[in-house]
């Protein structure tokens, strides 16, 4: 399981999306690479092309002519191919323009420092708390700064990275994106509702990352790989 958890991760590290690196360039049929996988990735691609401004259908995960649809007429705006099958290209330019509506760099930008200088966050507040020095990726901590601008509220960061000891007393799942500090939990004291914590989550989606929505403990946990969930 653990190692299922690594390759995926490494497959949304490089190219930010599972579909990017089956090797025929991808389409959402959703035996290609298991139905769960594609589905999140399906829902991820509506919720983004919904963000754009294109009219995928309802945001289920399932491929259906609206969505494909939807598929071609963002590739015509783009100059791509149209063909209505998101490969390599048509993934990153997604990516592209939803960074671009939104003035972020992109998620896995090897441009970003390591240490990136926020304006309204220490350099530890991310770290795991025990003191071993993991540390959240800096394109989260990019994103999270983008989120408190956007929202103006104070964002408290609940979990960052966490190490093995550190996310087993958090009750974390075993391969739990916090081990590689490719997530953190945050919330907007005071400000949580059902409205704000969907906002938050869609702000997450158009910027290219995945989120889980806690309605009852009140927090949203965001990562790096793209999924968009609420948890009860
Ligand atoms: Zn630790
Ligand atoms: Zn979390």
């Amino acid at each position: 399981m653990r190692q299922r958890a690594d390759l995926n991760h490494r497959k949304y590290r490089t190219d930010r999306g599972p579909l990017a690196q089956t090797d025929s360039g991808g389409d959402f049929r959703p035996q290609r690479q298991g139905g769960k996988v594609i589905n999140d990735y399906l829902k991820w691609l509506q919720e983004t092309l919904a963000a754009l401004g294109y009219d995928p259908g309802p945001i289920d995960g399932i491929a259906g002519p609206k969505t494909a649809a939807a598929v071609r007429a963002f590739q015509s705006n783009m100059d791509l191919a149209v063909d209505g099958i998101v490969g390599e290209f048509t993934n990153k330019a997604l990516l592209l323009a939803l960074s671009e509506r939104l003035c972020l760099p992109l998620p896995a930008d090897q441009e970003l420092p390591d240490q990136p200088e926020l304006k309204n966050f220490s350099a530890t507040e991310f770290a795991c708390g025990c003191g071993c020095g993991l540390d959240v990726v800096a394109p989260l901590k990019v994103f999270a700064q983008a989120l408190r601008d956007a929202f103006g509220w104070p964002l408290v960061i609940s979990s960052g990275g966490r190490c093995p000891t550190v996310n087993r007393a958090a009750g974390g799942v075993p391969d739990s994106y916090h081990l590689t500090g490719e997530a953190f939990d945050g919330y907007f004291p005071g400000q949580m509702n059902a409205t704000v914590m969907a906002q938050m989550a869609d702000f997450a989606v158009g910027c290219g990352f995945g989120v889980i929505s806690y309605p009852k403990q009140l927090f949203c946990h965001f990562q790096l790989a793209p999924r968009n969930d609420l948890r009860y």
